[in-house]
């Protein structure tokens, strides 16, 4: 892992103006305890701007010896914690964490990638989750009840996840019921089935195990939207407007065959015959690293380098999605950067992390992030190894803290829901 590489040290460099370059917040270059004392927000980076739901976890004050040790005592807690913990921590990361706590990740990978990782390691007492709170829950669906996941800091939620919660979906699904009733038609398909993408609170897994429906992550929605078409009239998608709408038009779907439902409004904004005549009804949701990306940014690239190729993550909007030569899961873009020959240029849709970090790994061909503004996805942000190196401390105590636990009652429904997805699909699925 090359740190002087990393979106940190980049931030940090401009920031004094020893590189040029520009990012979406001054803030970002403040360590994310400063903003676990402040109001509740997502905190510096793309979902600044959205409005986080009041009640969402927050993250107690840092005790001050882990704000104020420096990189290197961080380190040496850390690694002097994992080497005497051995086999019973295993410590996760998501591609979209910062490089200095990737450096400690036993495993780094997409959110289902990682969830089946917790799973795989069922000798280890402790799965350390440096992602965000999503996927910690899910790790917890998938590990053994003798695990504890931990989450280093509790204000790494998702603004997208927070997009849709269970009392929404809940009062939309009678509302949906009210209008198309609740019987299957002669094929024996009922009105609706709800598909929910991995990016999703627990609760809403449940629901849709609970429902007749299903998990979808970025890489198999379309085998997910086949497996729901076989056994209902039209789709329920939620919370992601962008990868469902991207996926239903891949597989042929009317675009006016696909209304949005807006939970603030009565039959979601829309109209009887809209919703009867519908195939997919795509929740008012979004990813705001994802809604960065334009057709304006792909334009520019290709003028600047004739031969690049445009690869984009499928939470991208549609016309960025259409404007581009791919679109795909994280895990794909990886794998096509990597099967690429040497010399080749991409200009890559995704969230910064990442993709700084493929440029770094690949210095074989240029690679660079479509859009020119540095803006980190905020909530993935609030993770720092002075988190790491506290939850660490503590274990070696004998002490869990930060630890994410989905009750039994939404458990067992989510879990069946998430067994739907494999049982489409063998597990070589993988999330955001
Ligand atoms: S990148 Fe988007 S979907 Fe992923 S954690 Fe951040 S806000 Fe959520």
């Amino acid at each position: 892992m090359t740190l002087t590489a990393s979106v940190d040290s980049t931030l940090t460099r401009i920031s004094a103006g020893t590189e040029p370059g520009a990012a979406c917040s001054p803030d970002l270059v403040e360590k994310p305890w400063v903003f676990d004392l402040r109001p509740p927000s997502y905190g510096p980076g793309s979902s600044m701007g959205d409005v986080i739901p009041t009640g969402s976890p927050r993250q107690g004050a840092l005790p001050a010896f882990y704000r104020e040790a420096d990189a290197a005592e961080l380190d040496r807690r850390i690694r002097a914690a994992k080497e005497a913990l051995g086999n019973r921590l295993v410590i996760l990361g998501h591609f979209y964490q910062r490089d200095e706590v990737l450096a400690y990740a036993d495993y780094v990978g997409d959110s289902f990638q990682l969830a089946t990782a917790a799973r795989e390691r069922s000798d280890a007492e402790a799965i350390v989750f440096c992602g965000v709170h999503f996927m910690a829950e899910t790790a917890d669906l998938l590990s053994t009840e003798e695990q504890s996941v931990i989450l280093p800091n509790l204000a790494a939620g998702c603004s997208m996840a927070d997009m849709a919660n269970i009392d929404q979906v809940e009062e939309c699904w009678e509302q949906l019921a009210e209008l198309y009733g609740t019987e299957p038609d002669a094929d024996g398909r009922v009105p609706v089935i709800p598909v929910t993408y991995m990016n999703s609170s627990a609760a809403l897994k449940g629901f849709c195990g609970r429902n007749g429906g299903i998990v979808c992550t970025s890489s198999n929605a379309q085998t997910v939207l086949e497996w729901a078409f076989e056994r209902g009239q039209r789709v329920l998608f939620f919370p992601d407007q962008h990868l469902g709408r991207n996926t239903a038009k891949a597989m042929g779907v009317p675009l006016e065959l696909m209304p949005m439902w807006n939970p603030n409004k009565p039959f979601g904004g829309n109209d009887a015959s809209a919703l009867e005549d519908s195939r997919v009804i795509l929740w008012h949701g979004f990813c705001s690293v994802h809604k960065r990306f334009t057709v304006d940014q792909i334009a520019k690239a290709r003028t600047e380098f004739p031969d690049v190729r445009v690869l984009v993550h499928p939470e991208c909007p549609m016309p960025v999605v259409d404007a581009a030569d791919a679109s795909g899961s994280t895990d794909y873009i990886r794998k096509a950067i990597e099967a690429a020959p040497a010399g080749s240029t991409f200009a890559i849709g995704t969230e910064i992390n990442l993709v700084q970090r493929l440029a770094a790994e690949h210095p074989e061909h240029t690679i660079f992030c479509l859009d020119p503004v540095i803006c980190p996805c905020s909530t993935m942000y609030r993770i720092h190894p002075g988190y790491l190196a506290w939850v660490l401390d503590a274990l070696l105590e004998g002490q869990v803290l930060n630890q994410i636990t989905v009750s039994d009652d939404v458990a067992l429904p989510a879990r069946i829901a998430l067994e739907r997805m494999l049982a489409a699909r063998p597990p070589i699925a993988d999330g955001a």
